[in-house]
Parts: C-alpha cells; sequence; structure tokens
C-alpha cells in the first residue's frame, strides 16, 4: 500500500513538471492566449470551486463557450498543479465517434503534447491511451460497456457527461445508472455538460444540484427563410418525382401522415400568405413539397453567397451521406460557381472513418472560400469558428418507433425550434452572419419546441439486452426511472423481440447466446446474424450484409436512370430473389474491382456509392475484430476457413434467417402472382427498390426481410426468399424448448405438414445449433 502511495506522489510530481516545463512552450502560451478569450475562461475559479464542494454539477453555455475543451482541461491542470494528478482519472463522454476524438486531440495540442500521453481517447474498437493519460475522452457507449466491469466506475475521481441537451438514448441510460450509483461513490464528481437547452430538468433529476450559466459570446446572426431565398436567388423549384415518379396528389398522401407540419404547409392559402413575393416565388413555394430536399435549390444559395457575400465559410446542414456526396458531385460540376480552385468543400459526417480535422477548422488559404456540408453533427458538438453563413435544410434523420405496430423508421423530419437556432448561432462565431433557411418560415412557426428524446422514439432491444447485461434489474421498473420513461408497450415488444430471438430465457435472463449479443456493439438481431456466419462458414456475405444493415445500403437510386440502377442490382442478386444476396456479391465485385484498380468505374456502371463501400470494408474489419475478441473467430486460422459455404445460396438465406427473424413475409400465391403476408400487420408489398419487386412467383413459400416502412402502404425493404425448413431450423428461438412446443408454435404459424419424425429430427437439430451458438 505505501509503495503504491510513493508511487503516486512520484508520478504526480512528474506530471507537474511536465505541465510546467510545456506551460512555458511558446506553441502553448499562444493557445494560452486563444483559450483566455473564450467565455469558459472567466468562471474557471468559480468552476473548480463548485466541483470541488458538490458531487453533481449542472453546466450550461452556447455551444463554442469552451465547455468540452477547457473545463475537463481545468479539472485536469488544477489536479496536477495541485500535486494531485496521479489520483485524477476524468473521463469525459461524448454521444459521437468523431468529437471524441476531435475534441482529445484539441486538448493535447491546447497542452503541447501528443495525443495518447496525459490526453486520451477511447472509442469503439479503437484507442489513444496510456499508462499516464488522466483524461479520457470516450464515445457514452465505450463507458456503458466499461460499466460491465467496473460497476461502480472505481476508476474514475471525475466523470463528465457532455452533450446532455441531445437526448441521445445512451446518455439517458447512463444518467439512470449515474443516479443510483453517486450514492456508492461518494468521492466521485459527476458533471453534465448541455448547450443552452433546458439544464433545469436535468438538475431536478439530480435533487436540484447546483446549476452553473456560462453566458455565450456571440454576434448577431440575420435570418431568411425560403421565401427570401428564392427571391435572392431565383431558383425555380422543380417537382421533384419520389421513387416511383408519382404525381403530386401521390406524394402528399404518402407523407402528409408522417409529417403533420407539411398539412399544415399545404391549407395554407401561399397566394394571400406571401403576397409581397413575386409570382415566380409563389410558384416555387407552390411546388415545394416539403418532403424532399432539392439540392439544386442548396446549391443556388450556395452560389448565391458566393457570388454576392463577403468572406467567409458556408456551413450547409443537411440530413445524412446522400445528400452530402451528392453535393459534393453537384458542387465540383457546377460551373456558375467559376474556378474551382477558389473552393474547399469539406464533408463532415458523424460516422466518417477519418476525418481530415485540420483542414475543417483550419482557415482556408487565402481566396479560397471554405464550405462544410455537415449533418447535425456540427449543430452543438463540432464548432468551426470563422463560418458567416449557415445554409439550413430544416431537417435531420431521425428514428420514429410505432411500438403498436412494431414499426422503426429512419426518416429526416424537421428538427425543433432549438435545433434551428443552435444551427443559426454556429453563423456568428467572430463576426455577425447570415443563416438562410431553406424552408419557409410558417414550417419554423410550427416547429416542435424541443425534440422528443430518443428513448421515445426508437426501438429498445439493444438497451434491454444492456440492462440484462449490467444486471439492473427487471427492465421495465429499471426504464421507469428515467428523465422521460418510455411506453411500457416498447418495452414489452423489446423483451417479446430478445426472447424470440433467444437471447433471454422465459424469466427474462440472458441465455448463452444473449450474453454473446452484448458484446457486440449492434443491434441484436445483426449480432446473431454475424454470429451464425462464424458458425456456418459463411463469414464474408454475414459481414457483409451486417455491415450494410447497421450502417446503410451502397446501391444509389439515380431518379433519372431508375430503369438502369435496378438492373444492375438484379444482375447481382442472379435467381437467388435476395436484395441481400444482391449486396453479398454486388461487395465482392467491389473488391474485385479494387484489387484491379478500377473500382471507381465499376461503382459508376453499377450504381454503387464508394463512399458507402468504402464505410463497408472498415465495418467488415472492426465486426471481424469482435468476433475474434469474443472467440468466434480464430484468426490463426485464416478468414478462408470461416468461408466454407460463402457461396452456398441456401446456407446464406438460412443464415440470414436466423438473423432476421422474426421479420417474415409468407409468400401466398393468388392466381398469376404472389401476395405477402406478415403475421403482424397484414398484407404488406415489396419495396419498389427491391430485386422481388415486380416478381410474381417465388420459388420458396417464405420471405425474411430487413426493414418494415409505412408510406402509401407498408412495404417490407431488402428482402431474401427462404424455404420453410429455413424457417423451421433457424428461425426463431434456438434455445430448444424441453417438450418441443417452441417447434410446434412455428408449425402453427407455418401451416406447416410434416411427418412426426421430420419434426423430431428438426427438434435434434435445433438442439445441436443452440449448443453451437452457446459455447
Ligand atoms: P463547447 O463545448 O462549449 O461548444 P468547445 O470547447 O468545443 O465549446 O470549443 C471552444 C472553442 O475551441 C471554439 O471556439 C472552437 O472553435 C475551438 N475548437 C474546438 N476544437 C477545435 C479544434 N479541433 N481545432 C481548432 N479549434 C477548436
Ligand atoms: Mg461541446
Amino acid at each position: 500500500m505505501l509503495e503504491t502511495d510513493a508511487a503516486k506522489e512520484k508520478q504526480s510530481i512528474e506530471l507537474k513538471q511536465k505541465q510546467d516545463k510545456l506551460k512555458a512552450s511558446s506553441s502553448v502560451k499562444e493557445m494560452q492566449s486563444f483559450r483566455e478569450k473564450l467565455p469558459a475562461f472567466k468562471m474557471r475559479t468559480e468552476f473548480l470551486k463548485a466541483v470541488e464542494e458538490n458531487q453533481v454539477l449542472v453546466i450550461s453555455g452556447e455551444t463554442g463557450c469552451g465547455k468540452t475543451t477547457q473545463l475537463p482541461q481545468y479539472i485536469l491542470e488544477e489536479g496536477i498543479s495541485s500535486l494531485r494528478g496521479a489520483h485524477y482519472n476524468i473521463v469525459c463522454t461524448q454521444p459521437r465517434r468523431i468529437s471524441a476524438i476531435s475534441v482529445a486531440a484539441r486538448i493535447a495540442s491546447e497542452r503541447g503534447e501528443s495525443l495518447g500521453e496525459t490526453v486520451g481517447y477511447q472509442i469503439r474498437l479503437e484507442a489513444l491511451r496510456s499508462a499516464q493519460t488522466r483524461l479520457l475522452f470516450c464515445t457514452t457507449g465505450v463507458l456503458l460497456r466499461q460499466l460491465v466491469q467496473d460497476p461502480d466506475l472505481t476508476g474514475v475521481s471525475h466523470l463528465v457527461v457532455d452533450e446532455i441537451h441531445e437526448r441521445g438514448m445512451n446518455e439517458d441510460f447512463l444518467l439512470i445508472i449515474l443516479r443510483d450509483l453517486l450514492p456508492r461513490r461518494p468521492n466521485m464528481r459527476l458533471i453534465l455538460m448541455s448547450a443552452t437547452i433546458n439544464a433545469d430538468l436535468f438538475s431536478k433529476y439530480f435533487r436540484n444540484a447546483p446549476t452553473i450559466h456560462i453566458p455565450g459570446l456571440t454576434f448577431p446572426v440575420s435570418e431568411f427563410y425560403l421565401e427570401d431565398v428564392l427571391e435572392k436567388t431565383h431558383y425555380e423549384i422543380q417537382e421533384l418525382d419520389s421513387f416511383q415518379g408519382n404525381s403530386r396528389q401521390r406524394r402528399r398522401e404518402q407523407y402528409s401522415k408522417k409529417d403533420p407540419i407539411t398539412e399544415l404547409f399545404e391549407e395554407v392559402d401561399i397566394g394571400s400568405q406571401y403576397k409581397n413575393y413575386s409570382a415566380s416565388t409563389r410558384l416555387s413555394l407552390e411546388a415545394w413539397s416539403g418532403s424532399q430536399l432539392d439540392l439544386g435549390l442548396v446549391e443556388a444559395a450556395i452560389e448565391y453567397i458566393c457570388r454576392h457575400e463577403r468572406e467567409g465559410a458556408v456551413l450547409v446542414f443537411l440530413t445524412g451521406w446522400d445528400e452530402i456526396s451528392k453535393l459534393l458531385e453537384q458542387i465540383k460540376g457546377n460551373k456558375l460557381l467559376g474556378d474551382q480552385s477558389k473552393f474547399l468543400v469539406l464533408p463532415l459526417h458523424g460516422s466518417m472513418p477519418t476525418i481530415n480535422q485540420r483542414e475543417i477548422f483550419d482557415r482556408p488559404p487565402p481566396n479560397k472560400r471554405k464550405i462544410v456540408l455537415a449533418t447535425n453533427i456540427a449543430e452543438s458538438s463540432i464548432t468551426i469558428d470563422d463560418v458567416v453563413y449557415v445554409v439550413d435544410c430544416g431537417k435531420a434523420k431521425e428514428t420514429s418507433y410505432d411500438a403498436l405496430n412494431k414499426l422503426a423508421c429512419l426518416l429526416p423530419s424537421w428538427v425543433s425550434k432549438a435545433s434551428a437556432h443552435q444551427r443559426r448561432g454556429r453563423a456568428g462565431r467572430l463576426q455577425p452572419g447570415v443563416c438562410y433557411r431553406l424552408y419557409p418560415k410558417i414550417i419554423h412557426d410550427s416547429m416542435l419546441q424541443y425534440q422528443l428524446p430518443e428513448i421515445l422514439r426508437t426501438p429498445l432491444q439493444e438497451l434491454c439486452l444492456h440492462i440484462k447485461s449490467l444486471q439492473l434489474g427487471a427492465v421495465g421498473s429499471f426504464l421507469s426511472k428515467a428523465l422521460q420513461p418510455p411506453d411500457p408497450l416498447a418495452v414489452e415488444n423489446a423483451i417479446e423481440l430478445l426472447k424470440t430471438i433467444g437471447a433471454l430465457d422465459d424469466k427474462e435472463e440472458l441465455t448463452p447466446l444473449g450474453r454473446h449479443l452484448c458484446t457486440l456493439p449492434v443491434d441484436p438481431n445483426i449480432g446473431k446474424l454475424l454470429l451464425m456466419g462464424c458458425v456456418f462458414q459463411c463469414l464474408s456475405p454475414a459481414l457483409t450484409i451486417a455491415a450494410a444493415l447497421a450502417h446503410r445500403d451502397p446501391f444509389v437510386l439515380p431518379i433519372d436512370r431508375k430503369r438502369e440502377a435496378d438492373a444492375a442490382k438484379r444482375s447481382f442478386a442472379g435467381d437467388s430473389c435476395s436484395d441481400h444476396i444482391a449486396l453479398a456479391k454486388a461487395f465482392e465485385g467491389y473488391k474485385e474491382a479494387k484489387c484491379n484498380r478500377n473500382e471507381r468505374a465499376f461503382c459508376w456502371e453499377y450504381f454503387l456509392s464508394p463512399v458507402t463501400l468504402r464505410m463497408m470494408e472498415d465495418m467488415r474489419d472492426q465486426f471481424l475484430n469482435l468476433l475474434s475478441d469474443i472467440g468466434f473467430v480464430d484468426k490463426s486460422r485464416g478468414v478462408s476457413a470461416y468461408n466454407q459455404y460463402s457461396h452456398d445460396m441456401e446456407m446464406v438465406s438460412a443464415i440470414l434467417c436466423a438473423g432476421l427473424y422474426p421479420n417474415v413475409v409468407q409468400c401466398k400465391r393468388r392466381g398469376k402472382r404472389t401476395a405477402f403476408f406478415t403475421k403482424e400487420v397484414g398484407k404488406v408489398d415489396i419495396h419498389p427498390a427491391s430485386v422481388n419487386a415486380g416478381v410474381h412467383l417465388f420459388p420458396l413459400p417464405y420471405m425474411v426481410y430487413s426493414e418494415r416502412v409505412k408510406t402509401t402502404s407498408i412495404y417490407v425493404r431488402d428482402s431474401t426468399n427462404i424455404s420453410d425448413y429455413a424457417l423451421l431450423l433457424f428461425g426463431g428461438n434456438l434455445v430448444a424448448s424441453k417438450n418441443g412446443e417452441g417447434i410446434e408454435m412455428l408449425r402453427g404459424y407455418l401451416h406447416f405438414s410434416a411427418s412426426k419424425s421430420v419434426l423430431d429430427l428438426i427438434q435434434k437439430l435445433r438442439g445441436e445449433l443452440d449448443k453451437l451458438l452457446s459455447k
């Protein structure tokens, strides 16, 4: 004991000596003068005193005031200066990987050291930290997983939970755990940080914990709405065709139910509301459906800024990769913008594998205008100082969950007023700015004040699995302690699903399969697909399909060349009747093209997104590492040992069935056509983008699918035709129930007639499967 005390004392002294030495260097001095200008600096003493005196502290402050980069750093500096450095273990959570890295890197450079020394980061499968690290940035997910080994967070002296105003599911979940944990760790300090939104809510949740507000320092930002933008740019909005080439009326029907604001907009008589505007603007406003973003409009706004406004970076808010990469291409081909060497166009997206950080934060070279195309990650977690113009599409991709119909969708939807305000504020960091909103004022006026927390609008199975693995008791009663508890029906659905796929047993306890699934940071269904891929030696397609399901589909669907795109996708599917197999084949083709160094041409020819494919490659590697960590893949045997059946379509369909169950559709023959039914919602249709769309008859009686979406009717996306035997063998709970009732149930569902001996055999095989999965 004494020995470790002595070692700690020695380490504390060393930390101080190093810090003192670095402080004297000219680069750190320069950084220091930047830091002292940040609004957070004025509160340094007050903040440190409050941390000392209170177990929980809530901080709010305008984005960019220095919460993330300064406050944890103050704690660190103060600890080291007072020779307590070795006793400090400050952990700061970030909702996104990219911000964990970027902030850690920034702080290390402010301190004049390399990343991974005193300041480090850890994100899923990637870390840069050492024994010296005293301030660690990690994703909230990483901390949640660490709780499995260390439920009391004994190694942590100060925990800073950042961006809580976003109300992400992980953060809300962590707060429940922390509230229970605090009495067990009286010496630990908890600091909650939020943009200036709703700080009281959090303070109340932690027994009225004191709140410190950091006053902002922002310049005024003037704002324009769509009507003004149209007048300025003379842009005329075209009627956009959605995927089916629908009429406008049809499109309205499609979206109006999803989107009450659009409905409202359509009720307004645009002519009288906007009588001060020109005729073409009024027409354009009418054509503006509010359902899809017209990238031409975004481009026109950027073009206008570049031609008419004084210098300053432009920050464009879009909803996702699609739009970002399309717009990137579009801007590159824009002749009106003139000399391309005058622009630096940079994408910024939360799951970008490697970001060229410096370019995003740095001032661009003289005579170059920086244009950053971002998702809502630039709303509050990443601040780019030199932004003077914001172009805001007003939407963000958001999951929504309909517990009654068990329907989850990830769709662009209107952001809240709070978010729109945040986005606007990004333009006024260093000087007065301008915000161009690409939606009419009436839409803004009817936006929600705050966004609904994620825990209320997503399926909860991953969360439930997590609660189980942390042994936090019954899921329902645990979640009832949340800041805003989710709908009990949503909880029930999640538990039911976990039982159905065999992750939980009848008593709601984790099964061995469930325990494996906990260690895979993906949706339990995707996790099961991966495990089955290992066990049945068709790992490569399993990795590809899992990556696409967890990230996104690499097929792009250009509206004007839909036929060709469909044909390309079908050429991969062959006669498999499977979107998933088409995907796996497309990826193989891409890998091969890459070996021949013609992947660009390949992607172009087959309508594939190279960006998405690259991302999928990364994710495949990550999954492979995870599977090797939990012992399902023995890398020393070589990956080919796990790919013996990768080209056996029946085998691949079977493991897809295991992974996607209970997403099953029954194909019923109706004359010369096939009709599709699910147990949950009855009749459904195959999504028009599927290779199975328009096929009249299928060789096999069932389909498994990845997702159900509701537009004009209920569609199943990405489907694979499977046999009844695949369903009997791989569908549902692999934990064979004692008296065979599982099989009986399935049989009832399948209307399957087989002799007793066949059923017995199946039962036995399933027993064997179960053993394989619980090793
Ligand atoms: P907050 O968390 O309050 O939103 P931050 O601590 O993230 O504020 O940022 C404070 C300041 O530091 C901002 O002006 C921001 O532009 C700057 N900054 C943050 N990260 C970087 C970076 N990687 N490079 C350059 N400047 C940065
Ligand atoms: Mg921050």
